[in-house]
């Protein structure tokens, strides 16, 4: 089976959201089967209507953090439904997750002006519970990208390069080019995802890969190149120690 450089798959999607098609389970083991070495399970927030119940991040503890030779992390994929940075998951849930993306999504944040998406991402990246931009290259919300980016790198919060993009929002790749590139040049810490939206597709980030290289990406840039590099940015990010990842039993 082909293997990847990118050895923590950190944005997926479990049969939690309805339009994804795997369990959670199915997915560790995929993860374990491709060579993988960490899976960040992150559910779409609640605005999608086939999207999971605030609970169900809540009790995503019931899993254990290390299954077999895979970390398990518990986060999500929240909505970014105002331009003052709001998302469609409480605070107090988000402070239970490892891990937060902050994306938009077509319908549920009105295009406006460039300054309006500026703002949008910046105001999200202020927020303490919030990690990482998801595909920011949706030509319809375009933004201030040295802003954006500068800001990421102020408080290290991750941009996203997301390798569904290529399969499903083709209109955003000349966005993600000069995103990617502007992360090179300003040395902002990135994250190549899949956005699996079933267990086949994980791991799959050859394209991302290659944009990211063509772009002038370091290595040292990617943060899920491997899975301690990612835990200990979440660590840092989050006060965590780093041992709790070695736990083999359900919280619960
Ligand atoms: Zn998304
Ligand atoms: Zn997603």
């Amino acid at each position: 089976m082909k293997t990847t450089k990118v050895k923590a798959e950190v944005h997926t999607h479990s049969i939690a959201s309805f339009h994804a098609y795997s369990t959670i389970g199915e997915m560790i083991n995929m993860a374990e089967q491709k060579g993988l070495e960490l899976l960040a399970v992150t559910d779409h927030g609640p605005s999608y209507p086939d999207s999971p119940h605030t609970w169900y991040f809540e009790n995503l503890k019931a899993i254990p953090r290390k299954v077999n030779s895979i970390y398990f992390l518990r986060g999500a994929e929240a909505n970014l439904i105002s331009y003052d940075g709001t998302v469609d998951i409480p605070q107090e849930i988000l402070a239970k997750l490892d891990w937060v993306i902050a994306s938009i999504h077509v319908p549920f944040l009105e295009p406006g002006s460039i300054k309006d998406h500026t703002d949008t991402y910046i105001n999200a990246l202020k927020n303490p519970m919030i990690d990482a931009l998801g595909h920011s290259g949706t030509p319809s919300f375009p933004y201030d990208i040295d802003s954006v980016l500068e800001t990421a790198k102020k408080l290290d919060k991750v941009i996203e390069l997301n390798n569904h993009s290529f399969i499903a929002r083709k209109a955003n790749i000349e966005n993600c080019k000069k995103i990617a590139r502007r992360c090179a040049e300003l040395g902002v810490n990135v994250v190549l995802t899949t956005d699996a939206h079933s267990a086949f597709e994980i791991g799959e980030t050859d394209e991302c890969w290659k944009m990211a290289m063509e772009a002038g990406i370091r290595e040292e840039q990617i943060l899920n190149i491997s899975a301690e590099r990612f835990l200990s940015y979440i660590c840092r990010r989050r006060g965590y120690d780093r041992s709790i990842f070695e736990n083999t039993k359900s919280e619960g």
